[in-house]
């Protein structure tokens, strides 16, 4: 059993068919890299992992529990399944440390200095704890993006999916987020990335699934995809990058 696996998988909008019979699975531990040009279905394919969209064929699971079910206990598989956007959406009025104890608190019913002392381990592990008591508004994009990464963690989840979370960010602080996500794949944080740093794909990624008109196209290691792809769609979209 995989942790994550996307079984032909068809997702619409209205008439649109943005997701086309779409299987994967994402193994215990694995970073899964998804490239793609835009309007490919990355973050659709996303969104429907987290329920953000409901799926009208095939199968989600998480380890082993169907997410698509109508009847799944949603709030249930969403806590061990973490989520990060290009858009980092703190809650302007708390400090880094409030946003991060905010879920655990509420949600998981965690005491306040236990849920404390956890946030403060977080940010101390995104490289954050003297900012802890900063509002996001006096943080950096990179510091911003990074506290959205310590309040996912908080939740304990069992995967984490990054949507371009790198790509509203000045180009100077992007390294910084990147070498989070590092540290995170190497304690053996399974992880789904979409993302166009293909220095991190290449070097951080076990696989590289290429994505093109709402179809998995191409999925190798990153070895092959970047030496020799195996696919037509695959030379292309390399060719496009040097
Ligand atoms: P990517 O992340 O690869 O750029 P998306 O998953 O955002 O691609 O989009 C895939 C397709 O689905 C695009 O054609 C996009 O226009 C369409 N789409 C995405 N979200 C919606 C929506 N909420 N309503 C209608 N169409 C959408
Ligand atoms: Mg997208």
């Amino acid at each position: 059993m995989s942790l994550l696996e996307f079984d032909e998988v068809d997702k619409y909008f209205g008439e649109t068919h943005v997701l086309k019979d779409v299987g994967l699975n994402v193994e215990e531990g694995e970073v899964c890299v998804i490239i793609g040009p835009s309007g490919s279905g990355k973050s659709t394919l996303l969104r429907c992992a987290n329920r953000l969209e409901e799926i009208q064929d095939g199968e989600i699971r998480l380890e082993g529990t169907s997410i698509s079910d109508p009847d799944a206990d949603i709030n249930r598989l969403r806590q061990r399944i973490g989520m990060v956007f290009q858009s980092f959406n703190l809650f302007p009025h708390k400090t880094a440390v409030e946003n991060v104890t905010l879920a655990p608190t509420k949600v998981k019913g965690l005491k306040g200095d236990e849920a404390e002392r956890r946030a403060d381990e977080l940010l101390d592990r995104v490289g954050l704890s003297a900012q802890a008591d900063s509002y996001p508004n006096q943080l950096s994009g990179g510091q911003q993006q990074r506290v959205a990464i310590a309040r996912a963690l908080a939740m304990d989840p069992h995967v984490m999916l990054f949507d371009e979370v790198t790509s509203a960010l000045d180009p100077e602080l992007v390294g910084e987020v990147l070498e989070v996500m590092h540290d995170l794949a190497d304690e053996g944080m399974t992880m789904l990335v979409v993302t166009h740093e293909m220095g991190f794909a290449r070097e951080v990624g076990d696989r590289i699934v290429l994505m093109a008109d709402g179809r998995v196209v191409e999925d190798s290691p990153p070895e092959v995809f970047f030496e020799d792809p195996r696919t037509d769609r695959g030379k292309q979209f390399l060719s496009k990058l040097l």
